[in-house]
């Protein structure tokens, strides 16, 4: 049996980020990961670094996203100087392509009630056409406006996992893949971890392996509510420099091609692509970039992501077994920087930060009272 400090179970961008943070406290880590016969949004995601909309009702999420947009450019650096991958990040603003009026006005309105609760550090502008084409100049007759915030940014999100995973073994994480936990348990002081290759033991158990922490978090007396919703996105054949600035769900990848997306469907655990589904997505953009109709798509991808009921992250560490904690969402890509960052003084037996503390597991109802969505095929 292999025994580390802490043993970390999921190697999407959640769990290599906690285990990359962790190990640059200073502890031995391990990262098991089961492989690719199971979900992994981060695979599968649009890259975006966003602020703008976030934290629609909790304003708390809101300052979460904004630090950690704050946060990202070490974050990349720390990458950079471990690994020596560039993970593409850029952070000149993002814009959000509204083709209505009302959509416009609604939007405005939506961006004031959380700037108003998170202060003036969240800064954004209302533009309509003319202006937005000062961003975006081949923006169509149909858009109305746009919301820009200086905020917003994107990265290559499959860089970011490679970067991650190479900075870890940098600083001696034993990354273990094919490493599927199949059972926690708590004995003699320590936390036993069984897989498909090898048991493990160690003092604590971070549990970050996206929606298969519903059964997992079960096995160390939590509840975690998380569940799947599918999203679609298409990639075009490259093309040469023509967005300076993502939008909400049109983006030009360091690659040169254009991406996206991307579709919020609940449809269980089904991460299928579907044709009405894509056509729908390539006509909203074409509608806001005509010019995009002109480019043959190369790849479509489905993926599910990882949402709690309110669709905001769950850090928890588990009352019934101290030492254990979970840490899962949405919003990985935007979020690496607090989760490598922020959060690994606290798994490594510190304060739990402030910032967090709206982001208890408890905070619904326990799932035995509620109708879920039959999560437990999450494998
Ligand atoms: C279409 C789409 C677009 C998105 N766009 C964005 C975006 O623009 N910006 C943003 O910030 N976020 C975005 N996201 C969200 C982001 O991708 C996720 O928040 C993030 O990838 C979640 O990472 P994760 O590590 O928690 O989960 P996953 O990537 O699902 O990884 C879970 C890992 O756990 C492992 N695992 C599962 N079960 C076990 C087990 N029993 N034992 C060991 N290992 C196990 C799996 O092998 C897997 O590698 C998007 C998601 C989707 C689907």
């Amino acid at each position: 049996m292999e025994t580390r400090d802490v043993v970390v179970v999921g190697g999407g961008l959640v769990g290599s980020a906690v285990a990359y943070g962790l190990a640059r406290q200073g502890l031995k880590v391990a990262l098991l990961d089961e492989g690719d016969q199971v979900f992994r949004a981060s695979r599968g995601n649009f890259g975006l670094v966003w602020v703008q909309s976030k934290g629609e009702g909790k304003h708390d999420y809101a300052r979460w996203s904004l630090q950690s947009a704050h946060l990202w450019p070490g974050l990349a650096e720390m990458l950079m100087q471990d690994a020596g991958v560039d993970v593409q990040l850029q952070q000149r603003g993002g814009l959000h392509i509204c083709l209505s009026e009302k959509e416009l006005v609604d939007r405005q309105a939506r961006l004031a009630t959380i700037q108003q609760g998170v202060g003036d550090d969240y800064t954004f502008q209302v533009l309509d056409l003319q202006q937005a084409r000062e961003f975006i100049p081949g923006l169509g007759p149909d858009v109305a406006g746009a919301t820009y915030t200086p905020m917003d940014g994107h990265a290559n999100p499959l860089k970011l996992l490679r970067a991650l995973n190479a900075s870890c073994q940098v600083r001696g994480v034993s990354i273990v893949r094919g490493a599927a936990v199949t059972d926690i348990r708590r004995e003699g002081g320590c936390f036993r971890i069984r897989t498909a290759a090898g048991d493990w033991q160690s003092d604590r158990v971070v549990l970050a392996a996206g929606l298969a922490n519903r059964k997992l978090g079960a096995m160390v007396g939590m509840d975690v509510q998380v569940g799947p919703n599918r999203g679609q996105v298409l990639i075009t054949e490259r093309t040469r420099p023509v967005l300076d600035y993502p939008t909400n769900y049109i983006r030009q990848t360091d690659e040169g091609t254009i991406q996206i997306g991307d579709s919020q469907e609940d449809v269980g655990y089904d991460d299928n692509v579907t044709v009405p589904v894509l056509a729908a997505v390539a006509a909203r953009a074409v509608r806001c970039i005509p010019a995009l109709g002109q480019l043959r798509l190369v790849r479509t991808w489905a993926a599910l992501r990882v949402l709690s009921p309110d669709k905001f992250p769950i850090y928890q560490e588990s009352e019934a077994m101290p030492g254990a904690y979970v840490v899962t969402g949405h919003s990985g890509v935007t979020l690496a920087a607090q989760h490598a960052i922020t959060l690994s003084p606290w798994l490594a037996g510190g304060e739990r930060p402030a910032a967090i503390d709206g982001f208890r597991a408890d905070r619904f109802p326990p799932s035995s009272e509620i109708k879920t969505m039959g999560a437990d095929d999450a494998h």
